[in-house]
């Protein structure tokens, strides 16, 4: 096929409270006696009025997942492993969290059917079985996570998502009122990820007109959030929640570019988050996207953000050239960025220097 005949989340809930309507949505949805399986993040873990919403029955089952570190494809294994040993199977898997908990709860939904290690999936339509039942329920806006075809896995070799027609969630409940209480740093990470994603896909060579009207309606609410409004209030809630699914719908169907193929080789080598990465990064790119950075320093400014700074002060050649491999990897977003010769644009020593600056 010429073109990409992409599948979109087939069925959404939105609203302020839509989460207690979660039990009756997943009910028809059970098999037997085999639970749903609650994918929390640890950061609720003590958070009983939000527990106590979760409509467990029967043998249903909340596991609480540590974030400190993002997904990975021995943990997604382990996880389907004990569940395959437990009950066997499960009726679905249902993830409560960031953007990690969506990727988890994807992987691990996906693996209950297909065999193997999810390292052998770390790819593009490598899949080859429809994963159970899977629901997403974001608590943090902006990775557009919630509506993508991908699962991005920390793997051996790679940090690469399970990028497949099966991967998307079947359900996803946009609640807004489950981003209130995101602290205020995380927060700007995770909704300038959202930002950046449209700023990339909105200046990227792959560029088209599906993509421009989800890219400009995500831009235009991350700006009215991050630049124009005085504080934070319930419609900032609302207004990231959309521009997160908006931006993940703009590069659906165009790409990233130059911030996240740089950001991967800091996530791969030195482990960091992607929303903290992407915005060190975008803060140095000022060549490639001038009008992007100008606006992202203002907003850095406004909410008063302490970019991390010299993180690679102390990395090793070995440790510059595996970054610099990994981000070279990522060929179709240089190719989105930079246009079909991007090789000639972005060399291995032009890409250590950019390194170097942070
Ligand atoms: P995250 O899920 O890693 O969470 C970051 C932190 O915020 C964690 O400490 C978590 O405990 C906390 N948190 C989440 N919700 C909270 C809330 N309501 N209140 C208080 N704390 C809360 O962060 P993220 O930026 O949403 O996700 C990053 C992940 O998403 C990465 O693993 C990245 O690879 C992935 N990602 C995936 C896609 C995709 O299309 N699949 C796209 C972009 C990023
Ligand atoms: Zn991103």
């Amino acid at each position: 096929m010429k073109f990409r005949n992409f599948p979109m989340v087939p069925r959404v809930i939105y609203g302020r409270g839509s989460f207690d309507d979660v039990s009756e949505i997943i009910a028809p949805k059970r098999k037997g006696d085999a639970p749903f399986i609650f994918f929390v993040d640890d950061v609720f873990a003590q958070q009983e009025t939000l527990l106590r919403r979760i409509p467990l029955q029967q043998k249903d089952k909340i596991i609480f997942i540590n974030t400190t570190d993002e997904p990975k494809t021995k943990q997604v294994d382990r996880l389907r492993d004990a569940l395959k040993a437990e009950f066997g199977t499960v009726s679905g898997v249902i993830g409560i969290g960031g953007g990690s908990i969506m990727d988890l709860a994807k992987a691990v939904g996906l693996m209950m059917t297909n065999e193997g290690s999810s390292v052998q999936y770390q790819g593009w339509d490598l899949l080859k079985a429809p994963g159970v039942y899977r629901v997403g329920i974001p608590t943090l806006s902006g990775t557009g996570a919630e509506v993508s075809r991908t699962a991005v896995l920390t793997g051996p070799e790679k940090k690469l998502g399970l990028n497949s027609d099966y991967t998307t969630f079947d359900q996803v409940v946009l609640d807004p009122s489950l981003t209130k209480n995101a602290p205020k740093n995380q927060r700007f990470f995770t909704g300038m990820d959202c930002y950046i994603h449209c700023v990339e896909s909105l200046n990227g060579t792959y560029l088209n007109a599906f993509s421009k009207s989800y890219g400009e309606k995500s831009q235009e609410m991350c700006e009215q959030v991050f630049l124009h409004k005085s504080a934070w209030d319930d419609e900032s809630d609302e207004a990231l929640m959309m521009a997160s699914w908006h931006g993940g719908m703009s590069i659906a169907y165009s790409q990233v570019g130059v911030a996240h193929a740089v950001s991967y080789g800091l996530a791969f080598v030195l482990g960091t988050h992607h929303g903290v990465g992407n915005s060190i990064v975008f803060n140095y790119l000022e060549e490639y996207y001038p009008a992007g950075v100008e606006k992202f320093h203002d907003m850095v400014h406004k909410w008063n953000i302490d970019l991390p700074r010299n993180i690679c002060a102390h990395c090793t050649d070995e440790q510059f050239n595996t970054m610099i491999n990994v981000s070279l990897g990522m060929a179709p977003l240089w190719e989105n960025a930079l246009g079909k010769n991007w090789r000639d644009v972005m060399t291995a020593a032009k890409l250590r220097r950019l390194y170097e600056r942070m």
